[in-house]
């Protein structure tokens, strides 16, 4: 006889475990109890030394789909005689468990919503222990139904039953509903709430796209703005009525089948497309699809996601073509979670909405996604991923909250061996913005009761982040950008020793005040030396510069040729001017009037873009270097070259060239230009491991060459966090855990 507790460490929480475990108690004739701590789960386990064994090895290696075992702590203990195996009550103590994020309808689930005899089917909300709202129904943890904004649903007879046997799938699945018990749909058009049934609103919603209508569609996290993506005029009005000329939309498509009509798609995209994550991909979109062209305008991608509600499966039953799926936010704001607030702020954008009254707590964006070379990055981490947990090496003494930077943020807390990072939150730059950016931090505080003993933010002194920081007594780090985006890197890799890292990105304010963004660095957990860096070049018009690569290209002129030569430059740039416009410029540039240096690579894309007549005025992040990268050529020749002399990266010589050329030529001539920098320094520190990030590397087309040119060996990439400022905050939590610890 043996008797054994055990403390169970992971996502094991809402994800089955505890049948899991009473189950495999069953099967190996063991007593003893299983519950929910506000750790984990507990186990007291007791009979055969034998069978506790054999217990032991099944709940190693085959545990419920959802749950992620981080560890496992054992304690012998003296039988105390139990006489049965039981699940009891949670118990509530300090809270680290670990939650999990929204999943997508898992089989089973779409099998019973598609078969008649099923007493759900075609019911738009069904779930199970193994998929559905998870984190976004969250209020409190331990996850149970009260603590969730399924509390005020008061479960039927059959659902109840479903609940309380541990035999069945939905044995304690707290968002467990039925059409008898569950939240109902409604559908809202023109003002006027509809009188129909539950099958009616799908069928209504389905029709309405069908002729063109945009409507608000109530997802997990948040509310979709829908409509048939191959017709013209929906898509233009959704551009004109949003606001947005260019910004590419999300499409989502019934099946891989017919996402295949859109777009290349290799073993490793269809696995991602397929996955419960279902993340939004970004894909090598087909010419001549059905797609509106507005859809994603002069550009060579297109983003795609499968359905992941049974909502968007009943719809798809309706209605056979590709939707738009774009988050229902103003730009840059957080998702909309109720409809109140869509009517609010987006009344004149939508013909209707579709809603359902299971309230969502916390707002989560889908998550978005590429596939370079076989390798997985994701851009936006969200829906079917966070709150992401990163385990560290060693514990951390301090109780760290850490705010990342502006755009793209998250926050992050660290606590013991744990670092947790938000669900993207958005740029910080409206009230709601930072206002949600409050609500996350306070998400995290109430799950993990954590209260935080240090903050750190981003170096940056204007950030709204480092700003609310300063607002707070606790004593405040700030980190420089470049070095927090390759520790972010690390922290996810488990790497402490010191590495070389290639942080090409827009802009992060630099140790000597000016804006980096081009930089190579030598960086350890504590400490980090710029060891390269793009020449420098100033910023016309600082910030305005950003939304026009026009005046980054003209920049780069005024290094070069005389004000002069340059009014008589047959050039795409000097074109977007008047000469009066490029006089005052210069004169700007001459006495450095509101024209910040800065080494930025992601500005230096700009300019080139403009250069080659690609991009002048931009009205989305990232636009140039998309539309750039369409134009490159595999094998294409060119010789113009970027050299680094003393560690600078000299780029006079290939500007001069490159004016001239066309924009393929062009297009290429940077890429590969960029791909020889990375290859130089890698082969100047021969010893060091390298770290690619920052939002540059986004660009598909340089990430692939690169990864095609580096050792893989030496090669280390982010894993679950993007390559974007939505890494920041790990990385500035994992410098405080390696600062404050024994
Ligand atoms: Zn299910
Ligand atoms: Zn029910
Ligand atoms: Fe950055």
């Amino acid at each position: 006889m043996r008797a054994l507790k055990l403390q169970i460490n992971g996502i094991v929480q809402g994800v089955g475990f505890r049948p899991f475990v009473y189950n495999l108690a069953k099967k190996y004739s063991l007593f003893g109890y299983v519950l929910n701590s506000g750790e984990g789960v507990e186990i007291e386990i007791e009979g055969e030394s034998k069978l506790i064994e054999l217990f032991l090895d099944e709940l190693h290696s085959a545990p419920p789909p959802l749950a992620k075992i981080d560890s496992i702590k054992k304690v012998d203990l003296s039988p105390k005689g139990y006489k049965n195996f039981e699940i009891k009550h949670s118990k509530s103590s300090s809270k680290s468990t670990l939650i999990s994020p929204d999943i997508a309808i898992c089989d089973d689930c779409l099998r019973e919503l598609r078969d008649k005899n099923n007493r759900r089917f075609g019911y738009p909300l069904i779930n199970c222990t193994n998929c559905g709202p998870r984190y976004t129904i969250i209020k409190e943890l331990p996850y149970d139904r009260k603590n969730t904004s399924m509390a005020e649903f008061k479960m039927c007879k059959e659902c109840e039953a479903e609940y309380k046997d541990p035999s069945n799938r939905r044995y304690h699945a707290q968002p467990i509903s039925c059409f008898d018990c569950g939240p109902k749909l409604s559908l809202e058009l023109d003002g006027k709430l509809l009188k129909l049934s539950q099958q009616e609103i799908i069928q209504k919603t389905a029709l309405l796209l069908n002729e063109g209508k945009i409507l608000a569609i109530k997802g997990l996290g948040g509310f979709h703005l829908v409509c048939d993506a191959t017709n013209l005029v929906a898509v233009k009005n959704l551009r004109e009525r949003k606001k947005r000329p260019s910004k590419p939309f999300a499409v989502m498509v019934s099946s891989i089948k017919e996402a295949k009509y859109l777009a290349k798609i290799s073993k490793k995209e269809e696995s991602l497309l397929c996955s419960n994550i279902r993340p939004i991909t970004l894909l090598d979109s087909l010419k001549n699809s059905k797609l509106s062209p507005l859809v994603a305008p002069n550009l060579n991608i297109v983003g795609v996601m499968l359905p992941y509600t049974p909502i968007h499966y009943l719809l798809f039953e309706h209605i056979q073509k590709p939707l738009i799926m774009t988050s229902a936010n103003i730009s840059g704001e957080p998702i909309i979670t109720s409809k109140d607030e869509i009517i609010s702020k987006l009344g004149s954008v939508v013909d209707g909405v579709l809603d359902f009254d299971r309230d969502i707590v916390n707002g989560c964006d889908d998550s978005v996604a590429m596939v370079v070379e076989g390798e997985r990055f994701f851009l936006r981490v969200a829906r079917g991923l966070a709150p992401v947990a990163t385990t560290l090496k060693r514990k951390s003494t301090k109780k760290i909250l850490s705010l990342g930077a502006n755009q793209k943020s998250t926050i992050s807390i660290a606590f013991n061996d744990k670092i947790i990072t938000s669900v993207h939150i958005g740029d910080l730059e409206s009230i709601d913005s930072i206002s949600f950016f409050e609500k996350n931090i306070s998400i995290l505080e109430r799950f993990y009761q954590f209260e935080p003993e240090v903050l750190i933010s981003d170096l940056h002194p204007s950030y709204h982040s480092t700003l609310w920081a300063k607002k707070s007594p606790l004593p405040h780090y700030q980190i420089q950008h470049h070095f927090a985006h390759t520790l972010a890197v690390m922290a996810e890799n488990g790497i402490e020793e010191e590495i070389l890292s290639f942080v090409w990105d827009g802009t992060g304010f630099g140790s000597d005040g000016s804006i980096w963004g081009g930089e190579i660095l030598l960086v350890n957990p504590k400490d980090f030396k710029r060891v390269g860096q793009l020449r420098e070049f100033k910023l016309l018009g600082g910030e305005m510069a950003v939304k026009e690569p026009r005046r980054v290209a003209l920049g780069l002129l005024f290094e070069i040729f005389s004000l002069k030569e340059i009014l008589e430059l047959n050039s795409p740039t000097v074109k977007a001017f008047k000469e009066f416009e490029i006089k005052a410029l210069f004169k700007a540039w001459e006495s450095g009037l509101n024209s910040p240096l800065t080494s930025s690579i992601g500005r230096f894309f700009d300019g080139v873009a403009s250069l080659a007549g690609v991009a002048q005025k931009i009205t989305y992040e990232g636009e140039s270097g998309m539309k750039l990268e369409s134009y490159y050529q595999d094998g294409l020749d060119s010789k113009a070259k970027l050299k680094v002399e003393n560690g600078v990266i000299e780029w006079r010589e290939f500007v001069r060239e490159v004016i001239f050329m066309s924009k393929e030529e062009i297009a290429t001539a940077l890429i590969e230009a960029l791909v020889e920098v990375v290859d130089y320094f890698t082969k100047a520190y021969p010893n060091k491991r390298v770290v690619i990030c920052g939002g540059v590397w986004q660009n598909r087309t340089l990430l692939k060459r690169v990864l095609q040119t580096l050792p893989k060996n030496r090669l280390i990439l982010p894993k679950q966090l993007p390559l974007n400022d939505g890494a920041i905050s790990l990385g500035q939590a994992y410098w405080g855990s390696c600062n404050f610890r024994l």
